[in-house]
């Protein structure tokens, strides 16, 4: 049984399978995902191309080997958001979502739902960085970091923030329809 500890969610699990890095900041990305891929095939051909951060999964001999890694902005903002981000998608990786839940409603009062979310017909292709994004709102909320101003927010850093705001207070009227 492996541990897995992420620094700025505040979140310590046991996991079962895989094992969970955070190789910290690093100055390029790119040249990261090439240092990895000496030791994992399966991640030579990762494109990093305007990415401030990365998740990835290398495939291991026995097991697989969850990466997070990201670039310092010398920004808190961007640096807790982006970091709380890839936590958020090996937390989901190793599907333990629910620990990140209870935590968000037992200290902030707001009920995620992030099965609701996955249902809730945002483009497939994004839900992934939705979820991801919600781990970043709670950590920057924790920090009594202004979610207003933050440098470099995706599109899909509004989505969750719509869908934070909505649940508020432990209601539920996130529309479904
Ligand atoms: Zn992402």
């Amino acid at each position: 049984m492996f541990i897995a500890r992420f620094q700025i969610l505040g979140i310590t699990i046991p996991i079962g399978v895989g094992v969970y890095h955070d190789d910290g900041f690093v100055a390029s990305i790119q040249n990261h995902i090439q240092k990895l891929a000496k030791t994992y095939p399966n991640i030579r051909n990762i494109s990093s191309e305007g990415v401030g951060g990365m998740c990835i999964e290398g495939e291991g001999i026995l097991r697989t080997h969850l990466h997070v890694f990201y670039k310092d902005t010398e920004d808190e903002g961007y640096n807790i958001r982006r970091r709380a981000h890839e936590e958020t998608h090996a937390l989901d990786f190793f599907g333990r979502l629910d620990v990140l839940e209870r935590r968000i409603l037992s200290e902030q009062n707001v009920k995620i739902n992030f099965p609701e979310l996955r249902d809730a017909g945002i483009d497939n292709s994004i839900d992934g960085e939705v979820r991801a994004e919600i781990g970043a709102i709670y950590s920057l909320k924790k920090r009594g970091i202004s979610l207003d101003n933050l440098k470099g927010c995706p599109e899909y850093f509004a989505i969750a923030r719509a869908y934070y705001e909505e649940r508020k207070d432990g209601i539920s009227n996130f529309s479904k329809n």
